[in-house]
């Protein structure tokens, strides 16, 4: 196929991601298109740039932000704040709905720069694109049922509490799921009367560029969701800022802690959405043909880089065997190429290093003993335009035991290990021998043993007889390192409102003076 691949991206869009800021409204944006130039000049700024990982091409590089765009994105975010607060939930909903209206619309072009930026497979970046207007439709309707308490006290006297926002929310996301995280985050804050300063992934840079103008485009006032662009100083000159009252973080372990160190500075309000080890349970009278399907979603969406991921396969001995067949021979159909090609089941991964970083982890588990059932080795596809692309065949590793690096660390691509169990106690207790805590799934046909999993399991969301479903309505977040804080759900409303008692006297006060 004769595509130049670079070129699906619009030209506005390169340059809108490479000044290094956009900003919906503010004081010093342009008038058209509402665009901040960076205010250092080119050379004292830090330049980033951009890959396709399917091709390895440069698509665009940007200048980071600075402390003063941080200053200025803050700043007019607190401006638009004052307003957006005031409205109702009713008035904040129907801009919010335009926005959903305006995402399902464009689903497609954000759909294929997802891809182009991500190496996903373009069929997955639209569902990706999906889950992000269904959040932003999802906190539109929420906005109108926030409400407070009314609490009858002696006397006649009463309170009632106020649900109101926070403030200035940064919103930080992780490069696996950059459209889904940028309207996960900045949906309920918006909803809830926040502003956001949202910051992507220095690796993918486009899509929330593409929300802002959606955004602005659907009535969202000047300068609420302001997106700043930069790595991990622009991240953190936005964490230490006094201006900001919360931040949502999702990325790694030790950047969260380190987020949290700093918002311990000045007592901001924190979600952290960590990595996670998660273990998918097979017992023996489980549907076979589904557990397949579950251990595959569980591992090779997205190449092997989601945070749920269920990438320790336990597997009830007696039903070892034909599993392991099963799950090989459909491992081995896996279509991997070029993430723009319908009927493509798997893309590149992000960077050449992160590659390298996923096949050393394979060849690890081999001196350590594992075997290498399939995959674990580069792919090249055949089209020459993608010689040079991040691509690895997917890989299962038999012969796993619990104290192998690759069944303790997060590996993030698509390398699934297979750990062979006897009894349920044995399996829970392995389960949950981990600092992890983001997900589980159990597959079984006995519905007692699934509800007693679900509750023994450490984890913020046990999967039954699915793997790696994330609908709007149900809350999601980890236990443990993988981080707290819910998003999705009614409620994540907790974690961008704060409430306030008020007292209400109806007689003389008591006073003892
Ligand atoms: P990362 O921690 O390297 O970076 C995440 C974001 O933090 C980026 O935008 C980065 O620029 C920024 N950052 C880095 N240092 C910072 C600092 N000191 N202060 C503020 N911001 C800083 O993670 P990544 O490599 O982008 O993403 C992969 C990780 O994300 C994996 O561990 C994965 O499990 C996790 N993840 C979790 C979820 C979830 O919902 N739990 C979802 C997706 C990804």
């Amino acid at each position: 196929m004769e595509i130049l691949r670079t070129r699906l991206i619009p030209a506005a869009l390169l340059r809108a991601a490479s000044t290094g800021a956009f900003q919906v409204s503010g004081p010093l944006n342009y008038r058209h298109g509402g665009r901040v130039q960076p205010l250092a000049s080119d050379e004292e700024r830090a330049r980033q740039q951009v890959h396709e990982p399917a091709s390895g091409r440069m698509i665009c590089d940007f200048i980071c932000s600075g402390q003063q765009e941080v200053d200025l994105a803050v700043q007019s975010a607190k401006e638009a704040y004052v307003t957006w607060s005031r409205l109702s939930g009713l008035e904040r909903s129907r801009i919010l709905l335009e926005a959903a209206r305006l995402i399902r619309e464009q689903r497609e072009d954000i759909a294929i720069v997802e891809s182009i930026n991500t190496g996903k497979p373009i069929s997955e970046s639209r569902i990706d694109v999906d889950t992000a207007w269904q959040a932003v439709e999802y906190f539109a309707g929420v906005a109108g049922t926030l409400a407070g308490q009314h609490i009858q006290l002696s006397g006649g006297s009463f309170a009632y509490t106020r649900r109101e926002p926070l403030g200035v929310c940064v919103g930080i996301g992780a490069w696996n799921y950059p459209i889904q995280i940028a309207c996960w985050k900045s949906a309920p804050a918006l909803a809830c009367g926040n502003a956001m300063v949202f910051k992507p992934s220095p690796l993918t840079p486009l899509t929330a560029v593409m929300l802002a103008e959606i955004y602005s485009q659907a009535g969202v006032p000047n300068g609420l969701f302001n997106v700043v662009q930069g790595a991990e100083e622009t991240g953190s000159l936005l964490c230490r800022h006094k201006g900001v009252a919360k931040i949502s973080f999702t990325g790694s372990v030790p950047t969260g802690s380190k987020i949290m160190e700093t918002a311990a500075e000045s007592i901001k309000h924190v979600t952290l959405e960590l990595g996670g080890k998660s273990p998918l349970i097979i017992f023996s009278e489980c549907d076979l043909e589904n557990a397949v399907k579950g251990a595959l979603l569980a591992n090779f969406l997205s190449q092997g880089e989601v945070c749920t991921n269920g990438t320790r396969v336990f597997v009830q001995r007696d039903i070892l065997s034909k599993f392991l067949k099963k799950v090989v021979a459909k491992t081995k159909e896996i279509k991997i190429g070029d993430p723009l090609l319908e009927g493509t089941q798997m893309g590149a991964l992000i960077t050449r290093p992160h590659l390298d970083r996923v096949l050393s982890y394979v060849k690890q588990a081999k001196d350590q003993g594992a075997n290498v059932l399939c995959g674990g080795d580069l792919f090249v596809p055949a089209d020459p335009k993608l010689k040079d692309g991040y691509f690895m065949k997917p890989c299962i590793l038999g012969d796993c035991s619990d104290e192998m690096i690759c069944v303790k660390e997060e590996i993030f691509g698509p390398v699934m290990s297979i750990l062979p169990f006897d009894t349920e106690d044995e399996v829970v207790q392995r389960a949950n021998n981990t600092n992890f805590g983001l997900a589980a799934g159990v597959f079984t046909r006995d519905l007692t043993r699934a509800h007693r999993m679900a509750a023994a399991l450490e984890v913020g969301t046990c999967f039954i007889n699915n793997y790696n479903v994330t609908p709007i309505e149900i809350p999601f977040g980890g236990y443990k390192m993988s981080g707290f804080g819910k998003e999705n759900g009614i409620a994540t409303v907790e974690y961008y409102t704060q409430l306030k008692s008020v007292y209400v006297e109806m007689g003389d006060p008591d006073c003892p003076y």
